[in-house]
């Protein structure tokens, strides 16, 4: 089915197409990057009319044979639509793309599936409330190849009607998580995941250079790393209690450990010949801990640390 009408466009049987009318069966997508193409291409496997616009106008052409139209203008893109999802590097984006068609937004309905901060989207939906057009945030948590799947999670926020009325689209991109009315709540628990994830996996690209330095190949670290990435929801398990109690006890394990043990990755680092900058910033974060007094300390103690800001 999906195949077929890739293949065929936009040529649904009568009975599909009825069945696709009840949802918003026509949509308008702005912003044709790495994941502006996967939902474009999902949306016309699914059999959903959609009409593209892009800055980098040619990023529309590959998806001309597959039956999606082409806007030649913002304006056009906006008009095409009542339901427009824009996928763009940030909220600045939206801005720089729609400011100059401002007038042309009353009563849409702008889902946008861009990354930024909390308030920067809150501002975002005022702004689009002044010009009588709805917002609904959404933060995507897969990557490109993602979307299409049940098992990948896009978090919104908003108007709960809105949520609803466009949750059958929204769910042929991939399954869904309703946040609540404020639109910057989908934002921050987007980001608050986000956090961890270029975190670690910035761990993982810098373990991966020791390896390749000392003649051990990413294929075989894999399981190695892959143990210690499955061995960590144990772990919050046991400190969540904790931090939520505010209790740091030194118990199981004290920073000014960990403040060595730290010092170890920076030095195994220094002797591969690579750039150990990232253990370094680690370390620097064990030490402001300890100068603070918390030598004795779990390491969860730096969440107090974290809470003042440093920059
Ligand atoms: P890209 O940054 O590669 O592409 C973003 C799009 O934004 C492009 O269409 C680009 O246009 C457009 N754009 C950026 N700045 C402007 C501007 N000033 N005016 C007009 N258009 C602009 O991002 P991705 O496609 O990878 O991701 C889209 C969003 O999804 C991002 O917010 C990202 O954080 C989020 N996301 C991405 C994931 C991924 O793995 N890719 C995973 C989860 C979320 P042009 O082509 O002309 O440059």
């Amino acid at each position: 089915m999906k195949r077929q009408n890739q293949r065929e466009g936009l040529n649904m049987s009568v009975g599909d197409s009825a069945l696709k009318a009840k949802n918003h069966l026509s949509v308008t997508v702005i912003g044709l990057g790495p994941m502006g193409k996967a939902i474009v291409n999902v949306l016309l496997d699914n059999g959903y009319r959609v009409t593209v616009w892009n800055r980098t106008s040619n990023k529309a052409d590959e998806f001309l044979a597959k039956g999606a139209l082409k806007a030649s203008t913002v304006s056009e893109a906006v008009t095409s639509n009542e339901l427009i999802i824009l996928s763009l590097t940030d909220y600045q984006a939206m801005y720089a793309i729609l400011e100059p068609i401002s007038e042309q937004l009353s009563g849409k309905v702008i889902v946008n599936l861009s990354s930024d901060t909390p308030n920067k989207v809150r501002e975002a939906s005022k702004w689009l409330a002044e010009h009588n057009a709805r917002h609904l945030t959404g933060g995507v948590l897969a990557s490109p190849p993602g979307i299409g799947n049940k098992e990948s999670i896009t978090l919104y926020s908003g108007p709960r009607e809105i949520f609803e009325a466009q949750k059958n689209i929204l769910d042929v991109l991939t399954s869904t998580s309703y946040k609540g009315e404020d639109p910057g709540l989908a934002m921050l628990y987007y980001q608050i995941q986000i956090d961890v994830f270029w975190t670690a996996l910035l761990s993982y690209l810098h373990s991966v250079t020791v390896a390749k330095a000392n003649g051990i190949s990413a294929q075989q670290l894999l399981p190695y790393v892959s143990d210690i990435l499955s061995s960590l929801p144990r772990l919050l398990e046991f400190y969540t209690p904790r931090i939520d109690g505010g209790m740091h006890r030194g118990d199981v394990e004290k920073l000014a450990m960990g403040l060595a043990s730290v010092e170890h990755v920076v030095q195994t680092s220094i002797e591969a010949g690579i750039d150990a900058s990232l253990p370094a910033a680690v370390r620097d974060v064990f030490k402001r801990g300890v100068s603070n007094g918390h030598a004795g300390d779990s390491f969860t103690s730096l969440v107090e640390m974290f809470k003042k800001s440093a920059v």
